[in-house]
């Protein structure tokens, strides 16, 4: 690995100089007790900025002035139209200033600046820009009645702003993963208040400044910085939240459920995931390789969707297997920081423990090390190689448990019937792929593997358009598209005697 030559841009050092500041009401300001945690470089492990940790006193304050907002109406009785034109604006906003957000994302997780600036900013601008036109559109209908005999009856239904939302999100998209319920939460009416994870808190208090930028009123977005266990939950028990909406591990999101019980507010949970990839042997593996080692590479295997368990049509094992050896042993790893390597860092220290133990385990239970394994880097950021295992079974851990880093494990299948039995032998159903020429064959496989968004011949492609979540323990309800709008809103029946 070179030495790392990045120098912040002056915009960022003056960002990152001062304290990330709670947003309330339409006000920046730090904790109320003056507490702050430590941002970290993910790629240096040093610390860059410093960040405020909201009291309970600030939990309360800026779930009182989202609530007030959308009690008074502040949103709400903005034309839709207007509100859309907000949320337009709010794209564009994001979309003018990508250069330094991508930059803030790259320092804050670790993101390739590149793949933020043109993948994750856009993505997130589009977003707010579906979502912006779906503001005019939200629509009811109307309904016959066959209850009451020679009665005259008006009958409708409407769809209402769901009320106060919370919505918490994970490191590893930071802005992406805040937009996927930001726009949507805004675009159907609610009042809602952002809790970033703690490691990555920089885009979030910038997607604020922007909000604010483009029109939102005060109170009706708002951010609170702080960590899951005091702030989240703080959220999740809350009486005057009427909807929370959680992206991360499925441990955490169970506590969400417990905690949620409080009031029994509408719960989306986007929850983990150990997809299934699945290769026949008439597949095209100059496709297939490379597409495969992508989809549990890509940012690290910090992805929900990523293709961490791979299955293999017994013919042509060996061939893939020794490809995606190949594939990982040439992978270079290094700074987000520089531009040019094929992988960066984990998030954390933590997390890297973590994936490492998992490695070891895997070892101890008899997996076939073929690349990687190994931490790597000058000791200074959180590096790993691309690891990936072959000859593994079911009972082993790093089949049944997410990992959540670039580890791969690849095991053969004789029949498609044996293929669907492994894939879906896992308590995830979040994402799988198929590969093969054959259609008939692809559309059958993703028709019996229970996960929620799947892809033939590719991996891991998102659209704000497309609706994405999970089956099983990947959790409830679905983000993107339509579907994820009308998780904000709660739906009214009306009878009307004439
Ligand atoms: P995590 O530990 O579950 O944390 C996610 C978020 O929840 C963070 O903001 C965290 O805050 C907060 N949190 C932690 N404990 C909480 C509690 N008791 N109550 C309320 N909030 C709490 O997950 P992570 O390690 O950050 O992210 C990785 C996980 O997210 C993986 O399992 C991955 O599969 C999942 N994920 C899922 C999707 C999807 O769409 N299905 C997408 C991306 C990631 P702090 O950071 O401050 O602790
Ligand atoms: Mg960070």
């Amino acid at each position: 690995m070179s030495s790392d030559t990045y120098t912040p841009t002056r915009q960022a050092s003056e960002r990152l100089s001062g304290t990330q500041k709670l947003y309330i009401g339409g006000q920046w300001q730090v904790a109320s007790d003056n507490n702050v945690s430590d941002v970290y470089n993910p790629s240096s492990g040093q610390v860059i900025s410093h960040a405020a940790v909201a009291t309970t006193d600030d939990c309360e304050r800026a779930v009182a002035a989202a609530r007030r907002s959308f009690d008074q109406g502040v949103w709400t009785r903005l034309t839709p139209a207007a509100r859309g034109r907000i949320l337009w604006k709010l794209g564009d906003l994001l979309e003018e200033n990508a250069d330094e957000i991508a930059e803030l994302e790259m320092l804050d997780g670790g993101k390739a600046f590149d793949g933020a600036r043109h993948g994750e900013i856009p993505f997130a601008a589009e977003c707010f820009r579906y979502y912006a036109g779906w503001c005019t559109k939200i629509e009811g209908s109307t309904k016959q009645l066959s209850t009451v005999a020679d009665a005259e009856f008006h009958i409708y239904t409407k769809r209402e702003p769901i009320g106060v939302a919370a919505l918490i999100v994970p490191w590893n998209g930071p802005l992406v993963q805040a937009a996927w319920k930001v726009a949507p939460a805004l675009a159907a009416g609610c009042s809602c208040i952002l809790k970033p994870a703690s490691e990555t808190p920089l885009t979030a208090v910038r997607l604020a400044e922007l909000a604010a930028e483009a029109g939102v009123p005060d109170g009706v977005f708002n951010v609170l910085l702080g960590g899951g266990a005091s702030v989240g939950q703080y959220l999740a028990e809350h009486p005057q939240v009427d909807k929370l909406s959680f992206t991360g591990s499925t441990e955490v999101g169970k506590t969400i459920v417990a905690a949620a019980c409080s009031n029994l507010k509408k719960l989306s949970l986007e929850l983990g995931g150990k997809s299934p990839m699945v290769i026949f042997e008439d597949a095209d593996l100059e496709q297939a390789i490379p597409g495969v080692a992508q989809a549990i590479f890509s940012n690290a295997g910090q992805v929900c969707v990523a293709g961490s368990r791979l299955y293999v049509q017994e013919s042509i094992y060996e061939e893939v297997v020794t490809g995606i050896a190949d594939i990982a042993k040439g992978m270079t790893v290094g700074p987000a920081t520089t531009p040019g390597y094929d992988m960066g860092p984990l998030i954390s220290a933590r997390h890297l423990n973590s994936v490492e133990q998992l490695i070891e385990r895997g070892r101890e239970q008899g997996a076939k090390l073929i690349a990687g394994g190994s931490r790597t880097g000058n000791g200074s950021g959180y590096y790993l190689q691309p690891t990936v295992f072959a000859d593994v079974n079911g009972t082993m851990d790093i089949v049944r448990e997410e990992i959540f880093g670039p580890v791969l494990a690849i095991q053969s299948f004789r029949t498609e019937q044996e293929a669907v039995q492994l894939a879906n032998a896992s308590e995830y159903g979040l994402a799988a792929s198929v590969w093969t020429r054959d259609m008939g064959r692809a559309h059958r496989t993703v028709g019996q593997i229970r996960a929620g968004i799947q892809w033939i011949n590719c991996h891991g492609i998102p659209d704000m358009a497309v609706p994405f979540g999970g089956y099983k323990q990947s959790g409830w309800g679905r983000e993107n598209g339509y579907e994820s709008l009308l998780q904000y809103t709660e739906l009214k029946s009306v009878i009307a005697s004439l």
